[in-house]
């Protein structure tokens, strides 16, 4: 399982940078429930406060491109990405090697948009499952589903600002077929418990579906699943 989780920082210079409100305490949480169900779990971490959880192996970035780098390099072996981070959308065309005196910050800051990650990544997913956060202000449920099928989700998790840095949060987690379960005002890790499972299920029905596609169940002509489970399980 990949985790992605925390938000990105975009440097201006070396003291300054754009980024999101996340503490990634949502993401740390899947990571560790997925950890706890025997997954092996690849937590891709941008800077937050939180101590790193034992367990699943992680990697630290900055940048979104960077977090883009440490994700594509291990979503081929990946079973499952869980996209919590909070990337940042945009990033300064130039970073600047010495700090910018305040008289000679320009008016405006040029920014170029950074990639979608779990877009890029979703094109290529084949038999992965690909679950994304959404957060909404306004027709949350609409722009949720709209956003789950351009970037090719399985699932997603629609939440409100009310759950930043928050402990617990009220959430609904969207599926392609329609399928919906609300979590009001439940913990952080009660709802990594409940999107860990439906990962867990869209596995699950996929491989059923490949073995009686092949038949006999011998190897058809999509990606053999790896072993879900480690060893010491
Ligand atoms: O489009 P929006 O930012 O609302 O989508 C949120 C989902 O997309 C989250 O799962 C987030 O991690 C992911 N995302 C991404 N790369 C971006 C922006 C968002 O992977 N540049």
């Amino acid at each position: 399982m990949l985790v992605s989780a925390g938000p990105t920082r975009e440097y201006i210079d070396p003291v300054r940078y754009l980024s999101n409100e996340s503490s990634g305490r949502m993401g740390y949480a899947i990571a560790r429930e997925g950890h706890k169900r025997g997954h092996d779990v690849v937590l891709v971490t941008g800077p937050t406060c939180l101590r790193p959880p034992s367990g699943p192996e992680v990697v630290s970035v900055t940048s979104a491109r960077e977090m883009e780098g440490a994700l594509a390099e291990r979503f081929d072996d990946a079973d499952c990405l869980v996209m919590a981070a909070a990337v940042a959308d945009y990033r300064p065309r130039r970073r600047s090697a010495r700090k910018i005196a305040k008289e000679d910050m320009p008016g405006g800051i040029p920014v170029v948009r950074n990639p979608d990650i779990v877009a890029r990544l979703g094109r290529r997913k084949e038999r992965r499952v690909v679950v994304g956060f959404a957060l909404e202000t306004d027709h949350g449920e609409e722009r949720a589903r709209r956003k789950m099928r351009a970037k090719n989700l399985d699932w997603v998790v629609l939440n409100g600002p009310e759950a930043l840095g928050a402990r617990s949060a009220t959430v609904h987690i969207l599926g392609t077929d329609g399928a919906s379960k609300t979590l009001s005002g439940r913990t952080k890790e009660a709802i990594a418990r409940a999107v860990v499972r439906a990962a867990e299920e869209t596995f699950e029905r996929d491989r059923r579906e490949d073995a009686e596609r092949s038949g006999t169940g011998t190897r058809g002509s999509r990606r053999e699943p790896r072993a879900r489970h480690r060893d010491t399980r």
